[in-house]
């Protein structure tokens, strides 16, 4: 049996499947970019909610205060037109309203200090959101330029590797040439498969010994079962 078309088979199925390898890890890598852009895409997302909630916080805080001076400015009127009673049960009616205003101004100063912790809270939550995004962008760099610099290396080895099979593609026998490009063309690392004790290792089928004499004559031959371009495993 001729060894060489058997080596150059074996050579270019395994320069085939580096290439695929290579081009797989090339395509991981927009996925890898991509995954790190999602969750600086959501970690935004929150930081804008934890913004909003610090912003209706505010807002919430700032009306109870604005509530309280006008409740405060209520008081004081009420208690100036104390002076102008012209009546005992005027002036107890005026009484009891100023005490149950102070009542309610009581209740929304509690309410106040209430609302202006929680404005606090709300702070440092937009603080911390927004430093997780930086942290979140600062990957997302880190990562595109590293994905970018191994894109880089990834093309020069497949076209090395391009090279390397055009030139080992020069050593096939003619006979099997025409199947070789038509298979190649569309399968590449999937289209060849060695045979090991006439099993396809590509489909783990037995080949026929008209096949397997086939082989030995260096014919192409095709595995019926799954059309991959067969040639006898190095006996080494
Ligand atoms: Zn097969």
């Amino acid at each position: 049996m001729n060894s060489t078309s058997t080596d150059t088979m074996s050579i270019l199925h395994g320069i085939l499947k580096t290439i695929t390898d290579k081009q797989q890890q090339l395509e991981r890598g927009p996925l890898r970019v991509g995954a790190h852009q999602h969750r600086v895409d959501s970690l935004t997302t929150e930081m804008e909610t934890a913004q909003q909630n610090h912003r209706d916080s505010r807002m919430t805080a700032d009306n109870k205060q604005l509530q309280l001076k006008s409740s405060e400015t209520k008081i004081e009127e009420l208690q100036t037109k104390l002076n102008t009673c012209s009546s005992n049960r005027e002036y107890q009616a005026l009484l009891e309203q100023i005490a149950a205003d102070q009542m309610a101004g009581s209740v929304l100063e509690d309410e106040i200090l209430d609302a202006l912790e929680t404005v606090d809270t709300l702070g440092e939550q937009v603080t911390l959101a927004t430093k997780t995004v930086e942290e979140a962008k600062g990957k997302l760099k880190e990562e595109t330029v590293q994905v970018q610099a191994e894109a880089e290396v990834l093309r020069r080895e497949i076209e090395a590797l391009e090279a390397e099979l055009a030139e080992a593609e020069t050593s096939l026998p003619p006979e099997i040439r025409p199947d070789y490009d038509r298979i190649v063309k569309t399968r590449r690392d999937d289209s060849m498969a060695s045979v090991n004790d006439g099993i396809c290792e590509g489909c783990f089928q037995q080949i026929t010994p008209n096949m397997i004499a086939q082989l030995a004559l260096k014919e192409s031959v095709i595995c019926t079962s799954c059309g991959r371009l067969l040639y006898p495993a190095s006996s080494d």
